[in-house]
This record gives C-alpha cells, sequence and structure tokens, in this order.
C-alpha cells in the first residue's frame, strides 16, 4: 500500500498562563492512500491538536515544537504559507471541528461556496460555480435546487454537515480530514452520515482521516485505528485486530466499555481514575497512574512505539519490537 502522509515526532502545545499544555507529544502514524484512518481518544486527548498541527489551523497559542508531516515529498510544516494553499483544499481538505458554527447565518450556501473557490484563488463563473457546486451537494445526498438557496438555519444539523462534506469536496482533495464529523448528531443521522463517508470513499478513492471520541464510530469507518491517550499514541492498529486483540491497555479498557452494549454488564468493567493534566503529565507512560499492569519502569522511561507481528502498534512496556516482552 501507498503511503500518502507521514506524519513523524509531532509534538505541539498550547502557552497558557499557567505554563504549557503539552497537548501532543511525539506523535507518528502513516496514512495509506484510498484508507480511512481513525483518530480516537476521550475528550480532551489531544485529538483535534494532532489535525490542526498536520494542517498547520492551530489556534493562537498554539505552537508546533518539533515532527514533520511528509506529503508528496514536502514536509508541510516547513513550506511557505504560499505553497500551502496551493495544497489546502485542493489536495488535502479539512472540516474542523464545530463547523457547523462557523457557516455564515447571513449567506446563502452557494456564497459559502463562492467564498471558498475565491479564498483559494479560482475564478469560475457563474454557471461554473453553480454546476459543479450542484454536483458535490448532489455526491451528498442533498437536493441542489433547495440548499444552494437556503441559509444555514433552514438546514437541519445532518443537513449542514453535509454541506461542509460538499464544501470540502469542492476542489477534488485527495485527502479528507474531519474532526468529530458525527457529533452532536443524533443516532440515525451519525448512520447517514457514516454511509455516505463510506460511498464517498469508494466512488472518490479519497482517503479519509477522522477524528472521533466514540470507537464504534471509527469501527463502522476506519480501515485503522490511532489510539490517543493523554496527548500520546499508544496505539496504531488495524481496525478488525484492535478489536480481535487489543493491546494497549487503554485500548482494552476502551473496547472493554462499548462492548457494555451487548455484554453481560457485571463482566464491565471501566477505567479506574482520571485523563492526565496535560499541564503536568505524568512522567514515564502517562497511562500509569490507572494501569493494573504498572510497573517501576513505567514511570520513568516513556515506552516507544513498537512494531508487533500482528500488525499493531503499540506504545507500553508490556510489549517489544514482535510481541510480548519475555
Ligand atoms: P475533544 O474530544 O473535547 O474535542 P480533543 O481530544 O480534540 O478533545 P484537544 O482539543 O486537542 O482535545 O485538546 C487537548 C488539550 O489541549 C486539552 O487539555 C485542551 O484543554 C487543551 N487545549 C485545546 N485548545 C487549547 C487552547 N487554544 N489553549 C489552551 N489549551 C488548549
Ligand atoms: Fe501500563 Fe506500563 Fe504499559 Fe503504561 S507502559 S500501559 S503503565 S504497562
Ligand atoms: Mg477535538
Amino acid at each position: 500500500m501507498n503511503c500518502l502522509l507521514k506524519v513523524s515526532n509531532l509534538k505541539a502545545i498550547y502557552l497558557v498562563r499557567e505554563g504549557t499544555i503539552k497537548a501532543t507529544d511525539d506523535v507518528s502514524f502513516e496514512i495509506f492512500e484510498n484508507t480511512a484512518a481513525a483518530i480516537v481518544g476521550e475528550s480532551a486527548s489531544g485529538k483535534s491538536t494532532i489535525i490542526e498541527a498536520m494542517t498547520r489551523t492551530l489556534p493562537p497559542n498554539g505552537r508546533i515544537l518539533s515532527g514533520t508531516v511528509e506529503y508528496k515529498g514536502k514536509d508541510l510544516l516547513k513550506i511557505s504559507e504560499e505553497e500551502l494553499r496551493t495544497i489546502r483544499w485542493k489536495e488535502i481538505a479539512l472540516v474542523p471541528q464545530a463547523a457547523q458554527q462557523s457557516l455564515n447565518p447571513t449567506m446563502k450556501i452557494i456564497d459559502h461556496f463562492k467564498d471558498t473557490i475565491q479564498a483559494h484563488g479560482i475564478n469560475w463563473n457563474k454557471d461554473e460555480l453553480i454546476s459543479r457546486a450542484s454536483e458535490k451537494i448532489r455526491m451528498v445526498r442533498l437536493n441542489p435546487e433547495t440548499v444552494l438557496n437556503a441559509y444555514p438555519m433552514q438546514l437541519s444539523g445532518g443537513m449542514k454537515q453535509r454541506v461542509l462534506i460538499a464544501l470540502a469536496l469542492l476542489l477534488e482533495p485527495k485527502i479528507l480530514i474531519l474532526d468529530e464529523p458525527t457529533s452532536a448528531l443524533d443516532v440515525l443521522t451519525q448512520a447517514h452520515i457514516i454511509q455516505l463517508l463510506k460511498d464517498l470513499k469508494k466512488k472518490l478513492n479519497i482517503t479519509l482521516i477522522f477524528v472521533t471520541h466514540d470507537i464504534a464510530v471509527a469501527a463502522e469507518l476506519a480501515d485503522n485505528i490511532f489510539v490517543i491517550y493523554g496527548g500520546c499514541l499508544v496505539e496504531c492498529s488495524p481496525t478488525f485486530e484492535i478489536f480481535k486483540n487489543p493491546k494497549h491497555p487503554y485500548t482494552k479498557g476502551l473496547i472493554n466499555s462499548i462492548m457494555a452494549i451487548n455484554a453481560d454488564m457485571s463482566k464491565i468493567k471501566a477505567i479506574p481514575g482520571d485523563p492526565p493534566s496535560l499541564l503536568n503529565p505524568p512522567s514515564g507512560c502517562r497511562f500509569h497512574p490507572r494501569c493494573e499492569h504498572v510497573m517501576d519502569i513505567c514511570k520513568k522511561v516513556r515506552p516507544p512505539l513498537v512494531q508487533l507481528s500482528s500488525g499493531s502498534k503499540v506504545a507500553c512496556h508490556l510489549y517489544e519490537e514482535g510481541g510480548y516482552r519475555r
């Protein structure tokens, strides 16, 4: 499989009055062409920070300390703003978290499409714009005649999410990144958006990277799952493998918590303790204060991400290259 995007040793922080929030700490992963990758973790674990650092869209108090994001032989973190503009939207499009709120309530949907092309220096005439916008609106299974002339407030949450996906597809990117595309939607609408993304991936040969706090959503759509805990990537596995044989103690806890829906409730065990503060994260493995397998080394040394023979990668001292530590 062809590696399309390679993130290596990405570190990002936020500057706050109390110090620095270590929100993305040495995160590395690869995205393969025409696959869907899910970045999964609980709230405030640093999922959005990874996306924002990769796409250079961090808020003003965010800083990238180190790392590379390789795409077509270039490091997206090093190229000029001008060069980045030729890649954004045309090659890599992003639907940020809570993007629905960024739709301008005083502008019709067609004007959002117009703004998008203008922002990317494209000069389509009115007919071309309407034709291309209609094509994309149809692709997300909405009716262009009603939707393009509507104001955002006239659309439901699910329709707005589809419009945002259509906008992101306007310039036919190779990679579509979506931050929490299904949160804040009811379960049925969530299912429709997941099915839509599956169909688009197949039809357009597009590569998807999406963020979700819900591992069940990841299971539906992703080929590979990246589990984030306390700003660190703790496991990176093919989806079937993560459900069949989760490796990291935190991943096991996550899987256990969703199995609750179908399983014998007496077997459900919540992960004890609270997520770590990223202002003063625990030393060594950030999961150590909550881990039932904790060893001395876990408190002192950060576990490296190692490749296992099963195809998973895991950052935990219980493992070494290949499999379990002997
Ligand atoms: P959620 O599921 O709630 O969207 P997340 O996993 O996307 O969470 P991030 O938004 O990346 O998490 O946040 C990671 C950490 O960085 C959290 O501790 C959060 O409070 C902090 N953080 C995020 N944005 C900022 C900011 N602009 N300034 C300071 N701290 C921030
Ligand atoms: Fe638990 Fe140690 Fe593995 Fe961390 S490194 S998950 S503390 S066993
Ligand atoms: Mg987020």
